[in-house]
Protein backbone atom coordinates (compact mmCIF):
# COMPACT_ATOMS: atom_id res chain seq x y z
CA UNK A 1 0.00 0.00 0.00
CA UNK A 2 1.52 3.59 -1.28
CA UNK A 3 1.77 5.92 1.51
CA UNK A 4 -0.07 8.80 -0.29
CA UNK A 5 0.34 11.33 2.36
CA UNK A 6 4.41 10.91 2.19
CA UNK A 7 5.98 13.97 0.94
CA UNK A 8 8.33 13.61 -2.21
CA UNK A 9 11.61 15.05 -2.26
CA UNK A 10 12.94 16.09 -6.15
CA UNK A 11 16.40 17.25 -7.08
CA UNK A 12 16.35 18.63 -3.03
CA UNK A 13 12.60 20.45 -3.01
CA UNK A 14 9.81 18.65 -1.36
CA UNK A 15 6.52 18.36 -2.50
CA UNK A 16 3.05 17.41 -0.62
CA UNK A 17 0.52 14.70 -1.97
CA UNK A 18 -2.09 16.65 -3.92
CA UNK A 19 -5.46 16.22 -1.77
CA UNK A 20 -7.28 16.78 -4.80
CA UNK A 21 -5.87 15.45 -8.69
CA UNK A 22 -3.53 18.85 -9.79
CA UNK A 23 -3.75 19.58 -13.40
CA UNK A 24 -0.11 21.79 -14.12
CA UNK A 25 -0.64 24.43 -17.73
CA UNK A 26 2.40 25.19 -19.77
CA UNK A 27 0.76 27.98 -21.93
CA UNK A 28 3.42 28.23 -24.47
CA UNK A 29 4.48 31.81 -25.39
CA UNK A 30 1.98 33.65 -23.17
CA UNK A 31 3.21 36.83 -22.10
CA UNK A 32 1.14 37.91 -19.22
CA UNK A 33 -0.82 40.37 -21.99
CA UNK A 34 -3.24 37.72 -23.35
CA UNK A 35 -4.77 36.78 -20.43
CA UNK A 36 -5.12 39.79 -19.40
CA UNK A 37 -6.45 41.48 -22.46
CA UNK A 38 -8.74 38.73 -22.89
CA UNK A 39 -10.55 38.99 -19.69
CA UNK A 40 -10.55 42.71 -19.79
CA UNK A 41 -12.30 42.35 -23.13
CA UNK A 42 -14.91 39.86 -22.00
CA UNK A 43 -12.90 36.61 -23.57
CA UNK A 44 -12.27 34.45 -20.62
CA UNK A 45 -15.22 34.46 -18.10
CA UNK A 46 -14.65 31.53 -15.70
CA UNK A 47 -10.64 32.93 -15.36
CA UNK A 48 -12.21 36.48 -14.55
CA UNK A 49 -14.82 34.86 -11.99
CA UNK A 50 -12.20 33.07 -10.74
CA UNK A 51 -9.02 34.71 -10.28
CA UNK A 52 -9.91 36.81 -7.35
CA UNK A 53 -10.77 34.05 -4.94
CA UNK A 54 -7.81 32.08 -6.68
CA UNK A 55 -3.75 33.21 -7.23
CA UNK A 56 -3.23 35.34 -9.94
CA UNK A 57 0.65 36.95 -10.00
CA UNK A 58 4.06 37.23 -12.28
CA UNK A 59 6.93 34.87 -12.16
CA UNK A 60 9.94 34.84 -14.08
CA UNK A 61 11.33 32.27 -16.65
CA UNK A 62 14.38 30.66 -17.27
CA UNK A 63 16.55 32.80 -20.01
CA UNK A 64 16.97 31.54 -22.01
CA UNK A 65 13.16 32.15 -22.69
CA UNK A 66 12.37 28.86 -24.55
CA UNK A 67 10.50 25.83 -24.57
CA UNK A 68 12.60 23.28 -23.55
CA UNK A 69 14.32 24.89 -20.78
CA UNK A 70 11.53 26.22 -19.62
CA UNK A 71 9.56 23.07 -20.18
CA UNK A 72 12.09 21.15 -18.12
CA UNK A 73 12.74 23.75 -15.07
CA UNK A 74 8.73 23.64 -14.53
CA UNK A 75 8.72 19.67 -14.49
CA UNK A 76 12.23 19.83 -12.42
CA UNK A 77 11.33 22.67 -9.95
CA UNK A 78 15.17 23.90 -11.30
CA UNK A 79 16.94 26.02 -12.82
CA UNK A 80 18.81 24.79 -16.06
CA UNK A 81 22.20 24.63 -13.94
CA UNK A 82 20.57 21.78 -12.36
CA UNK A 83 19.16 19.94 -15.41
CA UNK A 84 21.53 20.51 -18.04
CA UNK A 85 18.25 21.89 -20.64
CA UNK A 86 19.88 25.44 -21.65
CA UNK A 87 18.68 25.62 -25.26
CA UNK A 88 17.39 23.23 -28.13
CA UNK A 89 21.10 23.58 -29.17
CA UNK A 90 24.81 23.51 -28.00
CA UNK A 91 27.86 23.08 -29.65
CA UNK A 92 30.07 19.73 -28.85
CA UNK A 93 33.63 21.50 -29.10
CA UNK A 94 35.65 17.76 -28.69
CA UNK A 95 33.16 16.24 -31.73
CA UNK A 96 32.85 19.78 -33.72
CA UNK A 97 29.34 18.96 -33.83
CA UNK A 98 26.28 21.15 -33.02
CA UNK A 99 23.87 18.83 -30.83
CA UNK A 100 20.47 18.96 -30.53
CA UNK A 101 19.03 18.87 -26.73
CA UNK A 102 15.79 17.23 -27.27
CA UNK A 103 16.83 14.02 -26.20
CA UNK A 104 16.29 13.06 -22.48
CA UNK A 105 19.92 11.46 -22.33
CA UNK A 106 20.94 15.21 -21.85
CA UNK A 107 18.38 15.62 -18.67
CA UNK A 108 20.57 15.90 -15.74
CA UNK A 109 17.61 15.87 -12.98
CA UNK A 110 14.58 13.68 -11.72
CA UNK A 111 11.35 14.99 -13.13
CA UNK A 112 9.02 16.03 -10.78
CA UNK A 113 6.52 12.81 -12.32
CA UNK A 114 9.28 10.42 -12.04
CA UNK A 115 9.45 11.12 -8.54
CA UNK A 116 5.61 10.49 -7.81
CA UNK A 117 5.03 7.30 -10.18
CA UNK A 118 7.60 5.69 -8.12
CA UNK A 119 5.70 6.65 -5.27
CA UNK A 120 2.50 5.08 -6.94
CA UNK A 121 0.56 8.28 -8.18
CA UNK A 122 -1.12 7.96 -11.58
CA UNK A 123 0.25 10.78 -14.26
CA UNK A 124 -0.88 11.90 -17.43
CA UNK A 125 1.59 14.25 -19.88
CA UNK A 126 0.41 15.67 -22.86
CA UNK A 127 2.46 17.89 -25.06
CA UNK A 128 1.50 19.93 -28.43
CA UNK A 129 4.70 18.93 -30.21
CA UNK A 130 6.22 15.72 -29.91
CA UNK A 131 9.73 16.31 -29.22
CA UNK A 132 9.17 17.55 -25.88
CA UNK A 133 7.08 14.15 -24.91
CA UNK A 134 10.34 12.24 -24.66
CA UNK A 135 12.25 14.79 -22.32
CA UNK A 136 8.99 15.09 -20.13
CA UNK A 137 8.48 11.37 -20.23
CA UNK A 138 11.67 10.63 -19.27
CA UNK A 139 12.20 7.86 -15.91
CA UNK A 140 8.45 7.76 -16.86
CA UNK A 141 7.61 3.74 -17.28
CA UNK A 142 4.02 4.74 -19.09
CA UNK A 143 1.32 1.97 -18.12
CA UNK A 144 -1.78 2.03 -19.77
CA UNK A 145 -4.24 4.30 -18.27
CA UNK A 146 -1.99 4.79 -15.53
CA UNK A 147 0.75 6.60 -16.74
CA UNK A 148 0.38 8.47 -20.01
CA UNK A 149 2.56 10.59 -21.87
CA UNK A 150 1.43 11.91 -25.23
CA UNK A 151 1.40 14.27 -28.43
CA UNK A 152 -1.03 15.80 -29.72
CA UNK A 153 1.48 16.18 -32.90
CA UNK A 154 1.74 12.05 -33.18
CA UNK A 155 -1.67 11.81 -31.60
CA UNK A 156 -2.45 8.82 -34.02
CA UNK A 157 0.21 7.06 -33.36
CA UNK A 158 -0.26 6.89 -29.69
CA UNK A 159 0.03 3.20 -28.30
CA UNK A 160 -0.72 1.77 -25.20
CA UNK A 161 2.76 0.21 -24.98
CA UNK A 162 4.77 3.86 -25.89
CA UNK A 163 1.88 6.41 -24.77
CA UNK A 164 -0.18 4.02 -21.74
CA UNK A 165 -3.14 4.95 -24.45
CA UNK A 166 -4.73 4.21 -28.01
CA UNK A 167 -7.44 4.95 -30.21
CA UNK A 168 -6.47 8.30 -28.75
CA UNK A 169 -8.32 10.31 -31.97
CA UNK A 170 -11.22 8.52 -31.22
CA UNK A 171 -10.85 8.65 -27.31
CA UNK A 172 -10.55 13.02 -27.44
CA UNK A 173 -13.25 12.58 -30.84
CA UNK A 174 -10.78 15.06 -32.58
CA UNK A 175 -9.38 14.99 -36.11
CA UNK A 176 -5.49 14.78 -36.03
CA UNK A 177 -4.24 18.60 -35.64
CA UNK A 178 -1.66 20.47 -38.05
CA UNK A 179 1.81 20.43 -36.55
CA UNK A 180 1.27 24.57 -37.24
CA UNK A 181 -1.96 25.17 -35.81
CA UNK A 182 -4.29 26.61 -32.87
CA UNK A 183 -5.69 23.49 -32.70
CA UNK A 184 -2.45 21.17 -32.24
CA UNK A 185 -2.85 23.50 -28.46
CA UNK A 186 -6.84 22.98 -28.65
CA UNK A 187 -5.92 18.94 -28.90
CA UNK A 188 -3.63 19.33 -25.77
CA UNK A 189 -6.99 20.38 -23.45
CA UNK A 190 -9.17 18.54 -25.35
CA UNK A 191 -7.35 15.20 -24.71
CA UNK A 192 -6.34 16.64 -20.52
CA UNK A 193 -10.12 17.27 -19.83
CA UNK A 194 -10.72 13.59 -21.39
CA UNK A 195 -7.88 12.10 -19.36
CA UNK A 196 -9.03 13.86 -15.91
CA UNK A 197 -12.78 12.61 -16.79
CA UNK A 198 -11.46 8.86 -17.21
CA UNK A 199 -8.28 8.52 -15.34
CA UNK A 200 -8.43 10.97 -12.75
CA UNK A 201 -4.44 10.58 -12.60
CA UNK A 202 -3.31 12.85 -9.31
CA UNK A 203 -0.68 14.62 -11.77
CA UNK A 204 -1.38 16.09 -15.50
CA UNK A 205 0.49 18.26 -17.01
CA UNK A 206 -0.64 20.34 -19.99
CA UNK A 207 2.27 21.83 -22.29
CA UNK A 208 0.69 23.64 -25.78
CA UNK A 209 2.36 25.53 -28.50
CA UNK A 210 3.36 28.96 -29.34
CA UNK A 211 2.12 28.79 -33.02
CA UNK A 212 -0.69 31.90 -32.17
CA UNK A 213 1.15 33.65 -29.72
CA UNK A 214 4.10 34.50 -32.81
CA UNK A 215 1.58 35.56 -35.00
CA UNK A 216 -0.46 37.31 -33.20
CA UNK A 217 -0.24 40.26 -30.78
CA UNK A 218 -2.08 40.08 -27.05
CA UNK A 219 -6.01 41.49 -27.20
CA UNK A 220 -6.09 40.90 -31.62
CA UNK A 221 -9.40 38.67 -32.83
CA UNK A 222 -7.39 35.70 -33.35
CA UNK A 223 -5.42 36.09 -29.73
CA UNK A 224 -9.07 36.29 -27.89
CA UNK A 225 -10.64 33.87 -29.90
CA UNK A 226 -7.17 31.38 -29.21
CA UNK A 227 -7.65 32.44 -25.18
CA UNK A 228 -11.77 32.20 -25.07
CA UNK A 229 -11.27 28.41 -26.30
CA UNK A 230 -8.83 27.88 -23.57
CA UNK A 231 -10.90 29.35 -20.97
CA UNK A 232 -13.75 26.87 -21.97
CA UNK A 233 -11.21 24.32 -21.06
CA UNK A 234 -10.47 25.40 -17.85
CA UNK A 235 -13.61 25.69 -16.68
CA UNK A 236 -14.18 22.38 -17.80
CA UNK A 237 -11.30 21.08 -15.59
CA UNK A 238 -12.44 23.47 -12.48
CA UNK A 239 -15.41 21.12 -12.32
CA UNK A 240 -13.91 18.30 -12.70
CA UNK A 241 -12.46 19.19 -9.43
CA UNK A 242 -8.74 19.64 -9.90
CA UNK A 243 -6.67 22.07 -8.76
CA UNK A 244 -5.59 23.89 -11.91
CA UNK A 245 -1.92 25.75 -11.73
CA UNK A 246 -0.93 27.67 -14.88
CA UNK A 247 2.15 29.41 -16.10
CA UNK A 248 3.82 29.54 -19.11
CA UNK A 249 7.89 28.54 -20.37
CA UNK A 250 8.12 32.75 -21.59
CA UNK A 251 6.67 35.91 -23.02
CA UNK A 252 6.65 37.02 -26.36
CA UNK A 253 7.45 40.26 -28.10
CA UNK A 254 6.86 41.53 -31.53
CA UNK A 255 10.60 41.48 -33.34
CA UNK A 256 10.37 44.39 -35.62
CA UNK A 257 11.69 47.98 -36.91
CA UNK A 258 9.62 50.90 -38.18
CA UNK A 259 8.64 49.22 -41.00
CA UNK A 260 7.64 46.23 -39.35
CA UNK A 261 10.53 44.19 -41.09
CA UNK A 262 12.47 41.95 -38.60
CA UNK A 263 14.93 43.51 -36.84
CA UNK A 264 17.69 41.42 -36.86
CA UNK A 265 21.16 41.66 -35.72
CA UNK A 266 23.24 39.14 -37.41
CA UNK A 267 25.81 38.32 -35.23
CA UNK A 268 28.06 35.41 -37.35
CA UNK A 269 28.06 38.27 -39.95
CA UNK A 270 29.77 40.83 -38.02
CA UNK A 271 31.67 38.64 -36.24
CA UNK A 272 33.05 36.77 -39.56
CA UNK A 273 33.84 40.45 -40.54
CA UNK A 274 35.29 41.72 -37.81
CA UNK A 275 37.64 38.95 -36.87
CA UNK A 276 37.82 36.29 -39.87
CA UNK A 277 35.57 33.54 -40.74
CA UNK A 278 35.83 30.71 -38.31
CA UNK A 279 37.01 32.57 -35.35
CA UNK A 280 33.79 32.37 -33.53
CA UNK A 281 30.36 29.75 -33.78
CA UNK A 282 27.27 31.77 -32.97
CA UNK A 283 24.99 29.05 -31.61
CA UNK A 284 21.15 29.94 -31.09
CA UNK A 285 19.48 27.82 -28.54
CA UNK A 286 16.27 28.85 -30.36
CA UNK A 287 17.20 26.77 -33.55
CA UNK A 288 14.63 23.66 -33.93
CA UNK A 289 12.93 21.64 -36.86
CA UNK A 290 10.17 23.97 -35.99
CA UNK A 291 10.72 27.09 -37.90
CA UNK A 292 8.23 28.31 -39.93
CA UNK A 293 7.09 30.76 -37.29
CA UNK A 294 10.23 32.21 -35.59
CA UNK A 295 12.71 31.35 -38.80
CA UNK A 296 14.94 30.30 -35.65
CA UNK A 297 15.08 34.46 -34.46
CA UNK A 298 15.05 34.89 -30.82
CA UNK A 299 16.20 36.92 -28.12
CA UNK A 300 19.51 34.97 -26.62
CA UNK A 301 22.57 33.78 -28.50
CA UNK A 302 25.90 32.21 -27.22
CA UNK A 303 29.34 32.85 -28.89
CA UNK A 304 32.35 30.20 -28.85
CA UNK A 305 35.70 31.69 -29.59
CA UNK A 306 38.15 29.28 -30.80
CA UNK A 307 40.95 31.57 -29.74
CA UNK A 308 41.20 33.42 -26.23
CA UNK A 309 43.36 36.05 -27.32
CA UNK A 310 40.13 37.45 -29.24
CA UNK A 311 37.45 36.96 -26.23
CA UNK A 312 37.59 40.41 -24.63
CA UNK A 313 37.57 41.73 -28.10
CA UNK A 314 34.31 39.63 -28.90
CA UNK A 315 32.86 40.93 -26.13
CA UNK A 316 33.34 44.18 -25.63
CA UNK A 317 32.47 44.63 -29.95
CA UNK A 318 29.37 43.07 -29.26
CA UNK A 319 28.52 45.14 -26.03
CA UNK A 320 28.75 48.09 -27.79
CA UNK A 321 25.86 47.08 -30.60
CA UNK A 322 22.90 49.04 -30.85
CA UNK A 323 19.81 46.40 -29.30
CA UNK A 324 22.10 44.34 -27.36
CA UNK A 325 20.86 44.63 -23.52
CA UNK A 326 23.82 42.29 -22.11
CA UNK A 327 26.64 40.85 -23.23
CA UNK A 328 28.93 38.27 -19.95
CA UNK A 329 31.39 36.20 -20.22
CA UNK A 330 30.85 32.24 -19.61
CA UNK A 331 31.07 32.24 -15.96
CA UNK A 332 29.31 35.66 -15.17
CA UNK A 333 26.61 34.78 -17.61
CA UNK A 334 25.36 30.92 -16.35
CA UNK A 335 25.52 32.72 -12.63
CA UNK A 336 23.12 35.14 -13.43
CA UNK A 337 21.06 33.17 -15.45
CA UNK A 338 21.36 29.82 -13.75
CA UNK A 339 22.98 27.90 -16.86
CA UNK A 340 25.33 24.96 -17.02
CA UNK A 341 28.34 25.69 -18.11
CA UNK A 342 29.47 23.11 -19.96
CA UNK A 343 26.18 23.75 -22.13
CA UNK A 344 26.77 27.36 -23.18
CA UNK A 345 29.76 29.25 -25.07
CA UNK A 346 32.24 31.51 -24.26
CA UNK A 347 30.26 34.50 -24.20
CA UNK A 348 26.20 35.05 -23.59
CA UNK A 349 24.56 37.73 -25.43
CA UNK A 350 20.48 38.83 -24.88
CA UNK A 351 18.73 41.48 -27.32
CA UNK A 352 16.62 44.34 -26.33
CA UNK A 353 12.85 43.73 -26.63
CA UNK A 354 12.90 43.96 -30.26
CA UNK A 355 15.34 42.84 -31.54
CA UNK A 356 16.38 39.54 -32.38
CA UNK A 357 19.84 37.62 -32.85
CA UNK A 358 20.82 35.99 -36.12
CA UNK A 359 23.53 34.14 -37.44
CA UNK A 360 24.01 35.16 -40.85
CA UNK A 361 21.26 36.25 -43.84
CA UNK A 362 21.85 32.92 -45.56
CA UNK A 363 20.74 30.77 -42.30
CA UNK A 364 17.41 32.23 -41.77
CA UNK A 365 14.52 31.37 -44.13
CA UNK A 366 12.16 33.83 -43.37
CA UNK A 367 9.94 33.54 -46.63
CA UNK A 368 7.42 31.32 -44.29
CA UNK A 369 6.56 34.46 -42.35
CA UNK A 370 3.75 35.48 -43.39
CA UNK A 371 3.20 38.37 -40.04
CA UNK A 372 5.67 40.54 -38.50
CA UNK A 373 7.84 38.58 -36.51
CA UNK A 374 7.31 37.60 -32.76
CA UNK A 375 9.18 36.13 -30.92
CA UNK A 376 11.10 35.56 -27.64
CA UNK A 377 14.62 34.16 -25.56
CA UNK A 378 15.57 37.41 -24.15
CA UNK A 379 14.64 39.32 -20.47
CA UNK A 380 12.21 41.20 -22.22
CA UNK A 381 10.29 37.95 -22.32
CA UNK A 382 11.01 37.01 -19.02
CA UNK A 383 7.82 38.10 -17.15
CA UNK A 384 4.88 35.14 -17.23
CA UNK A 385 1.40 34.32 -15.68
CA UNK A 386 1.48 32.49 -12.36
CA UNK A 387 -2.25 31.57 -11.61
CA UNK A 388 -4.22 29.15 -9.55
CA UNK A 389 -7.54 28.33 -9.13
CA UNK A 390 -6.94 28.24 -5.54
CA UNK A 391 -5.92 30.45 -3.44
CA UNK A 392 -2.42 30.07 -1.46
CA UNK A 393 -0.19 31.44 1.27
CA UNK A 394 3.67 32.00 1.33
CA UNK A 395 4.32 32.22 -1.72
CA UNK A 396 7.56 34.46 -3.28
CA UNK A 397 7.57 38.10 -3.96
CA UNK A 398 6.95 38.91 -7.75
CA UNK A 399 10.37 39.01 -9.19
CA UNK A 400 11.47 36.31 -7.12
CA UNK A 401 8.79 33.91 -8.10
CA UNK A 402 9.73 31.65 -10.70
CA UNK A 403 7.67 29.47 -13.02
CA UNK A 404 9.45 26.55 -12.16
CA UNK A 405 8.13 27.02 -8.28
CA UNK A 406 4.49 26.08 -10.04
CA UNK A 407 4.04 22.61 -8.91
CA UNK A 408 5.50 23.57 -5.21
CA UNK A 409 3.14 26.29 -5.31
CA UNK A 410 -0.07 23.84 -6.61
CA UNK A 411 1.15 21.59 -3.48
CA UNK A 412 2.65 23.00 -0.67
CA UNK A 413 1.18 26.25 -0.91
CA UNK A 414 -2.40 25.79 -1.36
CA UNK A 415 -5.41 26.71 1.42
ZN1 LIG B 1 7.88 28.20 -25.92
ZN1 LIG C 1 8.36 30.08 -29.77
Amino acid sequence: MVNSHSEIVVNNRSYKWPDRPLVVICLDGSEPDYMALAMEQGFMPYLKKTLPQGTSTIANCVIPGFTNPNNMSIVTGTPPKVHGICGNYFYDKENDAEVMMNDPKFLCADTIFAEFAKAGAKIAVVTAKDKLRLMLGSGLQVEAGKIICISAEKADLATQQDNGIDRLLDFVGSPLPDVYSGELSEFVFAAGIKIVDKYRPDLTYLSTSDYVQHKFAPGTPAANQFYAMIDRYLAQLDAAGVTIALTADHGMNAKTDAQGNPDIIFLQTLLDNWFGENKTRVILPITDPYVVHHGALGSFATIYVEDAAILDDVLSRISTLEGVMVTLPREQGCQRFGLMESRMGDILVVSTKHKVLGTSPDRHNLSALKEPLRSHGGISEQRVPFMLNRSTTGLKEEGQLRNFDIFDAALNHVS
